[in-house]
């Protein structure tokens, strides 16, 4: 009899029985997926990954997928250089461009993974493309402690929708050490995210280290205390500061770029300046003191635009700032600039005369002298070999030349930008502003800004909008999430409200609309949360 059982299991368990089997519907979901869940090829211990020998980044990014797997299933795969032994291959294929425009940011992300009898290949035309198809293939692996891995014989063919697929977080309003940037800058790789925009200054604290201006780090990065709650009107009474070294800086750019991640590094000017002008009151209208804010909102002081040290000050600024982030694109933010004190400085008003601004119905002088200052600085970065990224308000003034706009108080600033063909980042505050709750009985979640921007919210936005002609959609870059920074002081509530409307976003930018499905996204996010805590990450588990 128990032979006979013994023998009966036998037979009904194929021998990849024992093996969990790895899903390739992963987030965001890859646009062609074929699997044959009848044959698989069987993952274990010891197994080999091959790059071609003499392309050290080839062979960096294997072991990244070498460590992926260890920490995902605790199997413990070898790197080899010799191509002919390994199970699982890098390997790059020369493949011509569909189409001569297609954008860098989408050709580059393009990439295959081939399983089979023999193993699994992962091809693609650059190291990025073999960099994003390690990212697949370790989301589509079970999580646990296994003994092996069953995958499905098939064939991922993948390349994302948009070349900009971007996350933004704010370092001032609270101080994110670089360790915890590099969690961050993780969770952005594994979402095939290429961009990682930056905002380093705004009014209650100055976190980049200028060598020449070194007030700015040293005494620019304090406040001495922090409202409690939404303005209450009472302190906490306990100093806060931080600011990174260029050195530091270096190394976020180094390790982004190990992740096929761009840095754009964000000065916000001319407005959410007072932690500058604490500094050096004399670039302001009326001359201060000014302290770094200690609450949150808009400050009516910015930098005075009639102040020729002014525009010398940002010139210093970003100079030292392009010498430590490679960038093309370099943020200048431009957004809610108050103009009460350029009406009434005399030091403005001779600018603007001297400009012989004047109101043409449409463009306010005050917002026409935001834009001189716009373009002062624009020629500056071209002359480093940079271009320019502003909030949508850039556009108030009349647009500078070869500005990029994001798009942020909904998309008509971006439908008016790719009308005058400018490069758009769609980014609305009512589905990407990822610093709102994202559940509606809020009672029990941490304290926020406010709002009410669920994951399925995030998950329907649509970046080009029906308005635009064909030829205006192609100004429509791709899209962002930003994750401001008042109400959020610790790593786990940062990455509580970065997960799960990431996995949102990156269907957003990643994936073709036809494709897309919440209520299937829902289902595949259980094994992405499996993963989470598996990394130990943070999350929130309510996904409305
Ligand atoms: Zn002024």
């Amino acid at each position: 009899m128990l032979r006979f059982l013994f023998s009966s299991l036998l037979l009904c368990l194929p021998l990849f029985g024992f093996a969990q089997k790895a899903d390739y519907r992963v987030i965001p979901l890859p646009r062609q997926i074929t699997a044959d869940t009848t044959q698989v090829f069987l993952l274990t211990d010891g197994m080999e990954i091959g790059y071609p020998s003499g392309n050290p980044e080839i062979e960096r990014t294997a072991d990244f997928l070498r460590q992926y797997v260890i920490e995902t299933t605790g199997l413990n795969l070898k790197l080899t250089s010799d191509s002919r032994r390994a199970q699982i291959m890098l390997t790059l294929k020369s493949e011509k461009r569909e189409s001569a425009d297609m954008a860098d940011g989408i050709f580059n992300s393009k990439y295959t993974i081939r399983i089979g009898k023999n193993g699994i290949v992962l091809e693609a035309p650059t190291e990025e493309g073999l960099f994003r198809a390690v990212q697949t293939l370790r989301k589509s692996l079970p999580v646990g402690k296994l003994r092996s891995v069953a995958l499905p014989f098939g064939e991922i063919n993948d390349q994302p929708r948009f070349a900009y697929r971007g996350v933004h977080l704010d370092s001032s309003r609270h101080f994110w050490t670089v360790e915890t940037i590099k969690t961050f800058l993780d969770m952005l790789a594994l979402h095939g995210c290429n961009q990682f925009h930056w905002h380093l200054t705004d009014d209650q604290g100055w976190r980049f280290e200028v060598k020449s201006l070194p007030g700015l780090a040293e005494q620019g990065s304090v406040r001495e205390q922090t409202v409690i709650g939404r303005n209450s009107g009472v302190f906490d009474g306990q100093p806060y500061g931080g600011y990174y070294t260029q050195d530091e800086c270096r190394e976020v750019v180094r390790y982004a770029a190990e992740r096929y991640i761009n840095v754009i590094p964000e000065i916000d000017l001319p407005g959410h300046m007072q932690a500058a002008l604490h500094v050096y009151p004399e670039l302001g209208c009326t001359g201060g003191p000014y302290p770094v804010w200690q609450v949150w909102g808009v400050s009516d002081d910015v930098l005075c635009a009639g102040n020729p040290s002014t525009v010398e000050f940002l010139k210093t600024v970003l100079g030292e700032l392009c010498s430590v982030f490679p960038s093309k694109l370099i943020h200048i933010g431009g957004d809610e600039c108050p103009k009460k004190r350029w009406k009434s400085c005399p030091k403005c008003q001779a600018r603007i005369r001297e400009l012989g601004l004047t109101d043409d119905g449409q463009h306010s002088v005050e917002n026409q002298l935001q834009t001189a200052i716009n373009h002062e600085i624009e020629s500056y970065l071209k002359s480093l070999g940079r271009d320019i990224i502003g909030w949508d308000e850039v556009l108030e003034g009349g647009l500078t030349e070869g500005a990029t706009v994001m798009s942020w108080r909904g998309i008509q600033g971006g439908i008016e930008a790719a009308r005058q063909h400018h490069h758009v980042i769609m980014t609305p505050v009512d589905y990407c502003y990822i610093d709102y709750y994202q559940v509606k009985e809020n009672w029990n979640a941490p304290l926020s800004i406010g709002g009410y921007v669920p994951a399925s919210k995030t998950y329907s936005f649509e970046p080009v909008p029906k308005e635009l002609k064909a030829e205006e959609k192609t100004y429509i870059l791709g899209a962002q999430v930003n994750l401001w920074c008042e109400y959020i002081a610790y790593p786990p509530h940062l990455f509580y409200m970065l997960l799960p409307r990431l996995d949102a976003i990156s269907e957003v930018q990643w994936t073709v609309p036809e494709q897309k499905d919440f209520n299937d996204f829902k289902q595949r996010l259980r094994h992405q949360f499996r993963l989470y805590d598996r990394l130990n990450v943070n999350y929130c588990k309510t996904v409305e």
